[in-house]
């Protein structure tokens, strides 16, 4: 059984536009906000656009 996370844009495999995870609209210069890490499987990275990182934390150790 297979859990989709409801944040999850639909994103096939290989070549793909990065959705942002927040507003949902095409990243034209994504950034990687998260990865998600699976038991089963390669996992994902969430991405958000430029407007929307700083929603994201994520970069504790940034400078
Ligand atoms: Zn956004």
């Amino acid at each position: 059984m297979r859990e989709a996370p409801p944040n999850r844009p639909a994103q096939p495999h290989g070549d793909h536009v990065p959705v942002c995870v927040h507003c949902e609209a095409t990243a034209d210069n994504p950034v990687a906000v998260a990865t998600v890490h699976q038991n089963s499987g390669p996992g994902f990275t969430l991405y958000a656009c430029q407007a929307c990182t700083p929603y994201f934390p994520a970069g504790e150790g940034e400078s």
